[in-house]
């Protein structure tokens, strides 16, 4: 069966683009979701792909996916495979559909300030072509130099650069897609589209679920004619909070707003209280006037000026963990091995969105839970807006207290349940995937039901990315 498959795509899109060899298929098979850090998605995690093919133009995807429609068998999407919530991992006897070879930068046109990419540029590779034509990518995330523009549209991934120019759905201006049937559709790359439902929303957030970027165009900022970055040091957490709300309530708006309050007993950075880092990027009037009511807001909050080297050194090394991510997992020889290492768990680390009313309550309810759970705190933090809201938290194995440990997937669900009954939602930053898609009945929205009645009817045998945001 897998040879007769293989022989059918090779028929289609030649044999040099496909492969059914094991090691090539494990290379492929999921993302940075360790199997530990899964927690109910896991079982989940043991599908097996089939093949792994690599197209190298639209035709190609069209063809493709035409095939899996008739012949019933799964596709699944992959970028840089650097999600971390498992929408990229295989279901079983799926085909990969591999996107890198598609990575050509087609046009950077700082007339029309925008750009039009194919899905498997590296961010990086986009952010240096902007660069070269004296513009600015306005997504810039972590993993920047491992992650791919067609991956951060599909999980509408957020960057350090979102709180002035917002998350990677927001750079879209317009995109082409094959759909799950093997049609090609075109969005136009203009600002505005006449009617709803647009196809950019349709594609942005919904993991290679309805379609397959097979182009985008996105939006071109000025390179900033300066940019200033300023750390504040805060007594406590709720300082620095309300600090950041203030911010946003006078109309301030920086490039970006980093703020966390840390606590490693074990000798790792943790210092008394929370550190803002906040970025102004822009034309020099913009950038001072911004600085200046910052500076103002914060020390109003008791926020003093942090140590300047301190800070360059936070924005020299923000994209580190990618570089990382690279060395350890990507260039592995065993990959899946690899990122199950890496993987706890003990662990998670949690980005959700709330109204700004409700964060300081809701993180106490958190502690309340966590307390009674035996679960540490290891940091909270904001990203870009007062709304964005995660936590990095430990399970205590105290082996001397003779008691089971607590469930970390039960902590995790109370929580994210939590953030939607008070009016937010349960991730921010990284999609649904696998990991999360059994909380999705109750997240605000579309609503699961219609959700599911639009992938039906553009994918009535449900061969694309399925199992993953919309069940
Ligand atoms: C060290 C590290 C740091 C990270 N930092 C950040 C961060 O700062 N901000 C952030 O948002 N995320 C971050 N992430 C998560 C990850 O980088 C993002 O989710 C990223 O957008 C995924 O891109 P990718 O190309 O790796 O996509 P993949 O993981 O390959 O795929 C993600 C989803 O998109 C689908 N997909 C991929 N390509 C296409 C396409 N062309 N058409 C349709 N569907 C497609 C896949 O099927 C899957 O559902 C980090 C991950 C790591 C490992």
């Amino acid at each position: 069966m897998t040879g007769a498959l293989a022989a059918d795509l090779s028929r289609l899109i030649g044999s040099g683009s496909v492969s059914a060899d094991r090691q090539q298929i494990e290379r492929y098979s999921g993302d940075a979701l360790g199997v530990y850090r899964a927690f109910r998605a896991a079982p989940r995690m043991e599908a097996k792909a089939k093949v792994v093919v690599w197209p190298t133009c639209t035709e190609h995807v069209s063809s493709i996916l035409k095939y899996a429609q008739s012949s019933r068998v799964a596709v699944v999407p992959y970028g840089g495979g650097t999600g971390v919530m498992g929408a990229a991992a295989p279901v079983h006897d799926c085909i990969i559909l591999n996107l890198q070879r598609m990575n050509t930068v087609l046009d950077v046109d700082s007339r029309d300030m925008s750009a039009r990419l194919q899905p498997g540029v590296v961010l990086e590779d986009a952010y240096a072509a902007f660069r070269g034509q004296g513009l600015l990518m306005g997504h810039d995330p972590w993993s920047r130099p491992i992650a791919t523009v067609g991956g951060a549209i599909s999980t509408n991934g957020m960057g350090y650069l979102a709180a002035k120019y917002g998350s990677m759905g927001e750079q879209v201006l317009g995109m082409e897609a094959v759909l799950p049937d093997g049609e090609v559709v075109r969005s136009s790359g203009v600002p505005k589209p006449s009617y709803g439902p647009s196809l950019n929303s349709l594609l942005i957030g919904t993991e290679g679920t309805l379609g397959v970027v097979t182009e985008a165009t996105l939006r071109a900022f000025p390179l900033p004619e300066k940019q200033v970055i300023r750390g504040f040091d805060f007594p406590d957490f709720e300082s620095g909070f309300n600090a950041v709300a203030q911010l946003y309530a006078e109309g301030v708006r920086p490039a970006m707003v980093d703020y966390g309050e840390e606590f490693w007993p074990e000798g790792g950075d943790t210092k008394d209280g929370a550190t803002l880092f906040l970025a102004f990027q822009g034309f020099r009037e913009d950038v001072d006037a911004h600085l200046a009511r910052s500076l103002d807001i914060c020390g109003r909050f008791y926020g003093r000026l942090g140590d300047q080297k301190e800070t360059e050194k936070f924005w020299e090394t923000r994209h580190a963990s990618a570089e990382r991510y690279r060395q350890q997992v990507l260039l592995s020889d065993r990959p899946s091995e690899a990122r199950r290492n890496r993987s706890s768990y003990r662990m998670d680390y949690l980005h959700v969105a709330l109204p700004t009313s409700q964060v300081l309550n809701y993180r106490k309810k958190c502690q309340g839970i966590f307390q009674h759970h035996r679960v540490v705190v290891r940091e909270w933090s904001l990203w870009a807006r007062p709304e964005f809201f995660s936590f990095l938290i430990l399970r205590e194995d105290d082996a001397a207290a003779n008691e089971d440990p607590p469930d970390m997937a039960d902590v995790v669900d109370q929580v994210l349940r939590l953030a939607q009954q008070m009016g937010g939602s349960m991730e921010y930053c990284h999609g649904v995937g696998l990991k999360l898609a059994h909380l999705m009945t109750d997240e605000p929205g579309i609503g699961l039901k219609a959700a599911q009645a639009i992938k039906k009817a553009l994918d009535p045998n449900l061969i694309l990315n399925p199992g993953k945001q919309m069940g």
